[in-house]
């Protein structure tokens, strides 16, 4: 769903500083859905994803149209983001604003309250894929839902704010569309040889990943962000991992590893390195095919088709 910009619309507002607030929302209006869209680089439309692999994304579809960043970036958890002044800046100045929606990262729609920004906002769990058998989230860990949901809603985005690049982006999402199957196809060669089928998780974040490649999850060390497991869940987490043959837990960089790493060594177990958030500017990991490619990989050495 696309949500138009909304004027504050507080009561307390004084007639006249309404007004003023009107006229610069209406001037940011019009800069956003005027402003015809150039090859030169001041030109491009500014688009502001909670997480990065958003930002790969619409990076892939809009190319020289667009310049996209993520609020979440580096080593800090999409679960325990903490907006930087700059980041504020970032989001007023925004073209588009993309978050998944929900419980995820909902602190998006929390920073907008009162101050909403001249930016169409995009939630791409509204078209209620979310109301699946999964409660995960993590929805963009699965490439096809990248290309049937993810896409299409960028692709009307995109459009709507620069109606001239229309065309280009529906031709460019047809070619990033063909990409993702590919990857779809690859990640299934990769992890096709794997002798388990069973992972264990860090967090809660590979259910669609998992469901969609034929894996399962054996447990997570923490069940959310930052919580950890009280004695009775962990020692039914090590009878599970152990039942289970698990050779590697997969440990994440936004999770403190330490936990991970004891349980690991209480099983055998190596730990794994994947990402679920990537990081825009690594090679490994920095655009969507190539984290996606590198979280195969590691699910590859965890079950067992290569020594972790
Ligand atoms: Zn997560």
């Amino acid at each position: 769903m696309v949500m138009e910009p909304v004027i504050p619309t507080s009561a307390k507002l004084r007639s006249v500083s309404r007004l003023a607030r009107v006229c610069t929302w209406l001037v940011g209006l019009a800069v956003a859905f005027a402003a015809p869209v150039q090859s030169a680089s001041a030109a491009k439309l500014s688009v502001v994803t909670t997480i990065a692999p958003l930002a790969m994304l619409v990076q892939d579809l809009g190319g020289d149209h667009v310049e996209a960043s993520s609020l979440v970036t580096g080593a800090t958890s999409v679960h325990a983001y903490e907006p930087a002044p700059s980041d504020l800046m970032r989001i007023a100045g925004a073209d588009l604003l993309v978050s998944i929606g929900g419980e995820l990262d909902g602190w998006l729609d929390k920073l907008l309250v009162g101050k909403k920004p001249a930016a169409v906002v995009v939630h791409l769990l509204d078209d209620g894929v979310a109301a699946s058998a999964s409660e995960d989230p993590h929805v963009w860990l699965d490439p096809v839902w990248g290309r049937d949901r993810a896409l299409p809603s960028l692709v009307r985005a995109l459009s709507a704010i620069d109606k001239p690049g229309a065309p280009q982006y529906e031709a460019s999402a047809r070619r990033v569309a063909d990409g993702l199957t590919n990857l779809e196809e690859d990640i299934r060669a990769i992890l096709a040889d794997a002798p388990a089928r069973g992972f264990l998780a860090f967090h809660p974040a590979w259910s669609w990943f998992g469901a969609r490649f034929d894996l399962h999850p054996v447990g997570v060390v923490e069940e959310g962000g930052g919580t950890e497991p009280g004695a009775g869940a962990l020692a039914a987490l090590l009878d599970a991992a152990r039942a289970s043959g698990i050779r590697a837990i997969l440990i994440e960089p936004q999770m403190d590893p330490r936990l991970a790493r004891t349980v690991a060594s209480e099983i055998g177990a190596a730990v794994v390195l994947v990402d679920p958030l990537g990081d825009l500017g690594s090679v490994d990991r920095g655009s969507y095919r190539n984290l996606m490619l590198f979280n195969a990989h590691g699910f590859a050495r965890a079950l067992g088709s290569v020594r972790p």
